[in-house]
């Protein structure tokens, strides 16, 4: 509904300064300005000296919604969907996939409906099937369990996992104690773990530094879990370098480009906003780590899978709300959220570009080799 009226953002509505030129029709934030006009009388027919400005406006709040820049998948991401998605057209269903391929519950879902099994041990998997692993990396006991059933392996690990898992073989020959900074009961962690057990100690927290004893002649690094929080990796790797001087670095920082970008994202954003929504699974290590961010520069922040997750008290005095994505979350999980907002909240959308993202990466060899294989036989 829409409704004419004189506004000046000094005085109360319907008290005016006559001027043909005064610049005055600011709008008030819940009003969004649909058309302005020169009058020479108010509502209630008074007549001016001079021309005023009169604002016609809509009566709904309206609500301005920062769409952060990059979001959502990441190269990795990008990846493993694809790998399932080229295993399920080669081999037919089922097809098996060790964990669940990216943290996140939809896209999962939509897999199980297209034939994909997810499992948590490898003797699930029949004897002489194929099976995926998931972006989060496998030790190297899951490879040789399923060797030894005759399992068809392409892995979808990310090559920034895969990369970390080298540094962690790399040290632990070269006989260094390996702090690996990380959630302990994350998948990727307990990957990373499995390539070298006896040379690895798990730190979760600022907390667990204290707690760490390694003999004063052995040389130690650390590593990191890509999808840590800046913040938190920052305090840790500062407590842990206070505690051994004498710690390693790994050669390039292991927290990866998606989750640097979208925390940079929010870190920015944050503190213009009301209110922060990221779209993710809560088993979203990524995604998580975004509300962190949010709610670390003072915004608060939710975490929803889709729009069904939204609870519209949250939005009571809410102007600007930014949304953003984890890693593993699909796009048109946003656009279904942008859209009820825009529909009951009559928000607009301002796309927010913080960082350029072009990263692509190819598909396994073990893939490939796969294609080629039924190239060669149909
Ligand atoms: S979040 Fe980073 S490490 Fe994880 S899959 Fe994406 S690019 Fe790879």
């Amino acid at each position: 509904m829409a409704r004419l009226t004189f506004i000046s953002h000094r005085k109360p509505l319907n008290f005016y300064r006559v001027s043909g030129r005064h610049r005055w029709c600011r709008p008030t934030a819940y009003r969004r300005v649909l058309e302005t006009r020169r009058v020479y009388k108010t509502v209630s027919g008074r007549a001016l000296y001079g021309p005023a400005t009169a604002v016609l406006y809509t009566e709904k709040a309206f609500m301005k919604i920062v769409l952060a820049n990059p979001r959502g998948f990441c190269a990795g991401v990008n990846m493993a969907i694809e790998c399932v998605e080229r295993v399920l057209e080669l081999r037919g269903a089922p097809v098996y996939v060790y964990h669940e391929i990216v943290h996140n519950r939809h896209v999962v879902e939509r897999f199980v409906r297209q034939g994909a099994v997810f499992v948590d041990t490898i003797d699930e998997v029949p004897a002489g099937a194929t099976v995926v692993y998931s972006a989060h990396g496998v030790s190297p006991e899951i490879r040789q369990r399923a060797t030894a059933r005759g399992l068809v392996q392409v892995d979808a690990t990310c090559p920034l996992v895969t990369k970390v898992h080298n540094e962690a073989i790399r040290y632990a020959r070269q006989k260094f104690t390996i702090i690996l900074i990380g959630h302990a009961d994350h998948d990727e962690v307990v990957g990373t773990l499995g390539e070298a057990p006896d040379s690895i100690v798990i730190c979760e927290s600022v907390n667990d530094v204290a707690g760490i004893e390694i003999p004063a002649d052995h040389r130690i690094a650390y590593l990191t879990q890509t999808t840590l929080s800046l913040d938190d990796a920052s305090k840790i790797i500062a407590a842990l370098k206070a505690k051994f001087p004498r710690i390693q670095a790994p050669p390039k920082e292991d927290i990866c480009y998606a989750t640097t970008n979208r925390q940079t994202a929010v870190q920015k954003l944050a503190p213009e906003c009301d209110l922060v929504l990221v779209v993710g699974s809560q088993n979203s290590s990524n995604s998580k780590r975004l509300v962190e961010m949010a709610e670390n520069r003072g915004t608060k922040g939710y975490l929803v899978d889709d729009a069904s997750g939204l609870d519209h008290a949250w939005f009571k005095d809410v102007r600007t709300v930014l949304i953003t994505a984890g890693a593993s979350a699909p796009e048109d999980l946003v656009q279904e959220i942008v859209k009820l907002l825009e529909e009951r909240y009559g928000a607009t959308v301002e796309h927010r570009h913080v960082t350029d993202e072009d990263m692509h990466f190819e598909l396994p060899l073990s893939l490939r080799k796969l294609e080629e294989h039924h190239a060669a036989i149909t």
